[in-house]
């Protein structure tokens, strides 16, 4: 027998079986009692969040003979009998030719679409009204669109327009100003989960809290997504769905895996991250996977935060989250991104203890007064000195290709402090820091762009400094010489260019 995917059968029959948008539910069933629906609507949201099921139940319901008798008496109803899914309208709905469903996204012809349109100036064959449900409204030709404007501007009798989209800016002000609006909303995780455990009872198997929490979380709002994961993990499972057996069907890794991960980070520990990275990697998925992981880890950690679950810094999740974005896209394309994701990680960990021994002395010694860090623990300067290299080297990769001599002349500095205006730049020796201060003010000029908002620079001149390749790692294998460094306790690094 063939299985039919969950999403169409969990359809809505009813618009009390609207998850997730009970003010479309109520607004719509008030219209329908009322008499005041429009012929014209514009259903926006983003994917998944129930836009073309609530097209056909409107469309249903403008032919459902029980509304329609209800109506005429006066009598109200329930969201949970609109439509009534009984009468013979109801259940002729699905094979009527009056009901016109189409993509504007899929490959139609201009020609096509036209005739499809102007089958609305044809009266319906059987139903009271037409009705067009066109979907990615947005995607439609220029012709399409001039059409379909006409039939809203003078609508023929007995039709109605359902345009769905995800893009609200893409559709022309023209059609915006012509259709009733009704927004979708994002669906809460508090509402997809338990939704989740209610379908699975229905197919019998188990799906504890925690799986489908996991599950709802994944779903990002979208219902459809959430129940096209579960079917996926349902055809994996015997009688019970748990996380784990989440995580092995989707792809994801363990949340004690990334956990382990990113206390690794926050510890700066270089080891620890290894061995973590090492655990995460057992689990047979890739280095994309995991950081994107990390990425929605990172992300509900500050969820969390905000809401007062857990207590932690948001700051240090926003530089991880960051640097995940960074080596996901570097990863693309290249053939060792398990060296990246290493890289990337480590390089959050390292240069930051190394310099961080040097940037309060730097500060205090500097002739412009600093201004008082209110926590001075050594791990919020090292904080604070995240940020300030952050704008540094985000600054200096827009000068990479447009102004060569900046860039080789900044890339002798190293940031030994940052108060949040005042950006400190190390050089290891004076001809250094004097090649550098020909481009300093240019380089003033883009970190007050990218921090937005004023930003100084000072420089100093300190041999003890640790070369800048080292503080840099721009890249990965430049960044492997850290580890190399490390393991023969060096302080100095020349760069040979490589053959390869
Ligand atoms: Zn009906």
């Amino acid at each position: 027998m063939a299985y039919e995917a969950l999403y169409t059968r969990g359809r809505p029959k009813n618009f009390a079986q609207l998850i997730g948008q009970e003010h479309i539910a109520t607004a719509l069933t008030r219209a329908i009692s009322n008499d005041r629906l429009s012929h014209a609507y514009l259903l926006v949201g983003t994917r998944g969040t129930g836009k073309t099921s609530t097209a056909r139940l409107l469309s249903k319901a403008m032919n459902c003979e029980r509304v329609i008798a209800a109506r005429e008496s006066g009598e109200p109803l329930q969201p949970k009998e609109i439509p009534c899914n009984k009468c013979a309208s109801c259940l002729s709905y699905e094979s009527s030719p009056d009901n016109v469903e189409f993509d504007a996204a899929s490959n139609r012809s201009v020609e096509d679409v036209t005739r499809l349109l102007s089958t609305a100036y044809l009266a319906p064959l059987q139903s009271k009204v037409k009705t067009f449900i066109i979907d990615e409204v947005h995607m439609l030709s220029f012709e399409a669109v001039n059409s379909i404007l006409k039939l809203i501007e003078e609508p023929p009798p007995n039709v109605a327009f359902f345009l769905a989209t995800t893009e609200f800016n893409k559709v022309p002000m023209t059609i915006r100003s012509r259709c009733q609006t009704l927004n979708f909303r994002l669906i809460p995780r508090e509402t997809i989960a338990p939704y989740l455990i209610r379908l699975a009872k229905r197919l019998e198997v188990e799906l504890p809290e925690d799986a489908a929490a996991k599950i709802a979380r994944l779903a990002e709002g979208s219902m459809r997504d959430a129940m096209t994961y579960l079917d996926q993990c349902y055809a994996m499972a015997d009688k019970k769905i748990s996380v784990e057996d989440v995580n092995n069907t989707l792809g994801l890794v363990s949340d004690s895996d990334l956990d382990e991960i990113i206390s690794a980070v926050r510890e700066k520990d270089r080891a620890k991250i290894a061995t973590a990275i090492t655990h995460a990697f057992r689990s047979g998925l890739t280095s994309v996977n995991i950081a994107e992981s990390l990425i929605t880890r990172l992300r509900d950690m500050e969820f969390e935060i905000l809401d007062g679950r857990q207590t932690g810094e948001m700051r240090s999740l926003d530089i991880l989250i960051d640097a995940m974005r960074k080596a996901v896209t570097e990863m693309q394309g290249s053939g060792i991104p398990d060296i990246i994701l290493e890289m990337a990680l480590m390089r959050l960990a390292a240069p930051i203890t190394s310099t961080s021994n040097f940037a309060a002395p730097v500060s205090q010694t500097s002739s412009a007064p600093v201004p008082v860090v209110q926590n001075t623990s050594p791990d919020s300067v090292a904080e604070n000195l995240d940020e300030g290299k952050k704008i540094f080297y985000d600054t200096l990769e827009r000068f990479r290709d447009n102004d060569q001599f900046l860039y080789a002349a900044a890339n002798n500095a190293i940031v030994v402090g940052w108060t949040g205006e005042v950006l400190t730049l190390g050089f290891k020796a004076d001809f250094t820091k004097k090649l550098f201060e020909k481009h300093e003010q240019t380089l003033a000029q883009g970190l007050t762009e990218t921090a937005g908002r004023e930003v100084k620079i000072e420089t100093i001149v300190n041999t003890k400094l640790p070369p800048p390749i080292l503080d840099r790692l721009p890249e990965p294998d430049k960044s492997n010489l850290g580890k190399a460094m490390d393991i023969f306790n060096s302080s100095e690094a020349k760069k040979i260019e490589e053959n390869e």
